[in-house]
């Protein structure tokens, strides 16, 4: 085996295992179910299957353009122009990512310098810190409470200061599946409109949006959209989170700046899977009905865990979630959630890992994009703690 003999002058620090990793293997090792890691166990569209095997035997094999196909981009063009009424330009204002975690990362890192401040909200996205951390940013929490999880603006406002380079929003939110409703983006859209700061704004979840309410995407908002990056997930939309693949927009001076990096990153994405995903995206039935989809997944598991002592937390959107256990135990999350694995076989993902100072609330984020044997053998073993 080699080893490196020399002391190891680390540049990555503490830096921890993510919990999505974590989570995972030790469901693994107990061969629990695994209701941590957010992503679907069922299958997925044979069609789309097919047109990456076409794609790949038509001799589609090589590198596409540094930015993506341009059917690709030209289909994301063209799913904004119908849901949001906005016109990103295919050539200048759309890249394609190696899922949104390379978008994230690129951003991040084309934007970030030393010293600059950007505020993300806590419970956070497990890459958004790291990134910035690398780039000798600071990164500035605020803070999101259980139950409701809303933004305090007085408290967001206080953390702006002459340093503030970006805001990073999610929404839907991982991991508590709340959204930020149109007073908040508004809200949003008076502090940012007319100033230098960036916003990020993680969407990977739009089409999961529950209940009749909507996804207010930043590019809605016209202070907000010329400071705005935009990441989506096609692993969300079309439940293949082993693709790795995503797409980033932003206006085309920023995406300039973008592209200087990813070129070093990744150069370009998979050409076959990038044209299938295209030519599937043209029919909008292909991704327009996902909120029922998943809606009636997040009712069977609330429903299947009724009787037992889990409390629900609201779940507006996105496949997760969020159980109180508070009348079971007072357990840390972490431990909790690791004895519901060795001793229950059930695995979930704890939030406090989502916070900077490791906030113990007494929740668990739980995935429901799994069949519905799943879901009803999960409903059965929470009912049985
Ligand atoms: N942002 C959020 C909020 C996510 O939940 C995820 C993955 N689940 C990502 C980004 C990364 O997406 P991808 O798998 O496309 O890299
Ligand atoms: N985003 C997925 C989740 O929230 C996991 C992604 C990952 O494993 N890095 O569970």
């Amino acid at each position: 085996m080699p080893e490196y003999k020399q002391p190891l002058d680390s540049k990555m620090g503490n830096e921890e295992t993510s919990i999505f990793a974590v989570m995972t293997n030790l469901s693994n090792k107990y061969d629990a179910l695994n209701f941590s890691q957010g992503f679907p166990n069922f299958d997925i569209s044979s069609e789309l299957i097919q047109l990456v095997h076409k794609y790949m035997q038509y001799g589609y094999n090589q590198y596409a353009p540094m930015g993506g196909t341009p059917e690709l981009r030209k289909a994301i063009s063209e799913k904004y122009k119908l849901l949001y009424n906005i016109e990103y330009n295919p050539d200048t204002e759309i890249n394609i990512t190696a899922g949104a975690t390379q978008g994230l990362y690129t951003i991040i890192t084309s934007m970030i310098k030393k010293d600059d401040e950007v505020i993300i909200f806590e419970p956070a996205y497990d890459s958004y810190a790291p990134s910035i951390r690398f780039s000798g940013g600071k990164v500035i929490g605020c803070q999101l409470k259980a139950p409701d999880f809303r933004i305090d603006f007085d408290d967001l406002k206080s953390k702006i200061t002459s340093k503030t380079k970006m805001i990073i929003i999610n929404s839907p939110h991982n991991p508590t599946g709340i959204i930020i409703s149109e007073a908040e983006m508004k809200a949003l859209e008076n502090i940012i409109e007319g100033t230098k700061i960036l916003l990020l704004s993680d969407e990977v979840y739009e089409h999961l949006v529950y209940d009749g309410k909507k996804h207010e995407s930043a590019c809605k908002y016209p202070g907000l959209i010329n400071n705005t990056f935009i990441t989506g997930s096609f692993g969300k939309t079309f439940h293949a989170t082993g693709w790795k693949m995503g797409y980033v927009l932003a206006p085309a001076n920023l995406m300039e700046e973008f592209r200087k990096l990813h070129q070093y990153v990744v150069f370009t994405c998979n050409t076959p899977i990038q044209l299938a995903i295209a030519e599937h995206m043209k029919d909008p039935e292909n991704y327009l009905h996902l909120n029922d989809f998943y809606q009636r997944k997040r009712d069977a598991f609330i429903e299947s865990i009724k009787g037992s002592r889990f409390k629900p937390l609201k779940c507006e959107g996105t496949y997760f979630q969020v159980l109180d256990y508070s009348d079971i135990s007072n357990e840390y999350e972490m431990e909790f959630a690791h004895k519901l694995i060795a001793e229950h076989k059930i695995a979930s993902i704890p939030i406090a890992p989502f916070y900077k100072d490791k906030v113990n609330q007494n929740i668990l984020r739980f995935c429901f994009a799994k069949t519905e044997e799943s879901i009803q053998q999960a409903g059965e073993i929470l009912k049985r703690i």
